[in-house]
């Protein structure tokens, strides 16, 4: 039996999140144990993301970095996965600059790990191992999840939009979606072992079920799940405003689990930008989804994400974003300076007609500002009101913390009673105080969950 160590590296997503416990499951099925530090690891992964640059040049650096220990252990392995090594540009440059790696694979291929790791045992050169396509979507693939009560479960894979600015599409391959039942009995098996916060994943959940025999949708399988003993909070993420239907409003409006969190990304607030962006909606299409929802679900949280500096963006264009952002008055909004992906369209039309970067960081700057306000009003109107909060563990910066997060995902800093445990339960909270990130609050009262079984008990439990 194996009874090596490794180490996982994860940038991006959630999507990314998910595929790092599918190898960790793999992994640990093969005799192989996590550890914490890549120094002590035998075989490192970086699972890496394409979506910006800035995302690459961070695991670039990581990888750079990992020469070091290589040199110092020989015998380590070094592995590169996710979306960057779907791109041809990052072959070339990890065999010109990074010949320590050992394994290049991508996502179509990460279910062949243990067959991967054998081919590299019986070769001296770097492994490189890319399909082009996806296959067939595969099921029963062990897993090694996160503690905690929450879990991710894939419902469709790839994404068919090709909106012009995204890789996506390009490093996770055409839309595929898994079956009901599938995801029915993963999620039933994830409640008896005790995960009662249960996200739903793809690129672009609204799609989900349009290429099965007969065509489901995300409605109908919400709908289902939602059955499952057990289950308490569900979400969905991430969804695509153009797929975002009346029936699937209706749903979230009807269920007692489906949260109230609607995360909705709409680009810009420009017409013409949105047109070159192949988002195939407009901005009054938007809004008019967004009055539906906020008819239909008076409570919902909407959050978003917003791209600055798309290719011949004006100033009028950004002022139609700002003003948008105004009238929909988010709770957050994810912000990004525009990033441009090679082999995309977007990137041939910055060569033409790029936003300056001053220009770029000026309205990011103006659009955070106006956002940050917005935010912080919002958290204002729930001091004095009691939410049931999800403790999640303890505040990164202070010990003495809790930090948890309502069904709408606000995060809730408590400050934390050292005699009893209460992270992975659900607690009633009222809020005190507001700020632009988070809330604080105090614990008025009993938890609501009964101890997550998977929970390592060091203190005492109420
Ligand atoms: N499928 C999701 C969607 O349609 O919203 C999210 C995909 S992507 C991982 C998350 C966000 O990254 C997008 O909503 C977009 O705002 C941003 N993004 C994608 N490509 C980008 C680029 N080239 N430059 C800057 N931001 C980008
Ligand atoms: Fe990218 Fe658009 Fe697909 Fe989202 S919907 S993953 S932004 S191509």
């Amino acid at each position: 039996m194996n009874s090596q160590t490794f180490y996982i590296k994860t940038y991006g997503c959630q999507m990314n999140e998910r595929d790092s416990e599918i190898m960790a499951g793999q992994l640990r099925q093969m005799g192989y144990q996590p550890v914490n530090d890549e120094k002590s690891a035998e075989l490192i992964i970086v699972n890496t993301c394409a979506v910006r640059g800035s995302a690459e040049e961070h695991a670039l650096g990581y990888i750079g970095q990992l020469k070091q220990l290589k040199d110092q252990n020989p015998s380590m392995r070094l592995a590169v996965a996710g979306c960057m090594s779907q791109e041809p540009g990052t072959i070339a440059w990890l065999k010109k600059h990074a010949a320590h790696v050992d394994l290049v694979f991508g996502t179509h291929n990460l279910h062949e790990l243990p067959k991967l790791l054998d081919k590299v045992e019986q070769s001296d050169e770097m492994v490189i191992d890319v399909w082009k396509s996806a296959g067939e979507v595969v099921e029963h693939l062990p897993s090694q999840r996160a503690d905690g009560v929450q879990a991710f479960v894939n419902i469709i894979y790839g994404c068919d939009k090709f909106c012009t600015y995204c890789i996506v599409p390009f490093t996770r391959g055409k839309e595929r979606s898994r079956e009901i039942p599938a995801i029915v009995n993963e999620v039933k098996a994830l409640a008896q072992e005790g995960y009662q916060d249960i996200t739903v994943l793809g690129q672009n959940v609204n799609s989900y079920g349009h290429d099965l025999t007969p065509a489901v949708d995300l409605a109908d399988l919400l709908v289902e799940l939602e059955k499952i003993d057990g289950v308490r909070w569900l979400r969905y993420t991430t969804s695509h405003p153009r797929d975002f239907s009346q029936k699937l409003i209706d749903t979230i409006a009807q269920s007692q689990k489906i949260t109230h969190h609607v995360h909705l990304p709409v680009q810009s607030g420009s017409n013409p930008i949105l047109k070159r962006m192949n988002r195939k909606y407009t901005r009054e299409q938007y809004l008019d989804l967004i009055e539906r929802v906020k008819r239909a679900i008076p409570d919902a949280v909407l959050t978003t994400d917003i791209i600055v500096g798309f290719p011949g963006e004006t100033e009028e264009d950004f002022e139609a974003t700002m003003d948008l952002v105004r009238q929909v008055r988010y709770d957050a909004a994810f912000t990004f300076l525009y990033s441009p992906r090679e082999g995309t369209p977007a990137a041939r039309w910055e060569g033409r007609d790029p936003v300056p970067n001053p220009v770029k960081k000026e309205r990011l700057n103006r659009l955070m500002s106006l956002q940050y306000q917005i935010s912080l009003e919002a958290n204002q109107q729930l001091i004095g009101r009691t939410e049931l909060v999800l403790i999640e563990g303890l505040s990164k910066k202070n010990p003495n913390v809790w930090a948890g997060r309502t069904h709408t995902n606000k995060v809730v800093l408590i400050d934390r009673d050292p005699a009893v445990d209460l992270i992975d339960r659900f607690v009633p909270v009222r809020i005190t105080q507001a700020k632009t990130f988070y809330l604080t609050g105090e614990v008025v009262g009993a938890p609501v969950s009964d101890p997550s079984p998977r929970r390592r008990v060091e203190l005492p439990l109420v």
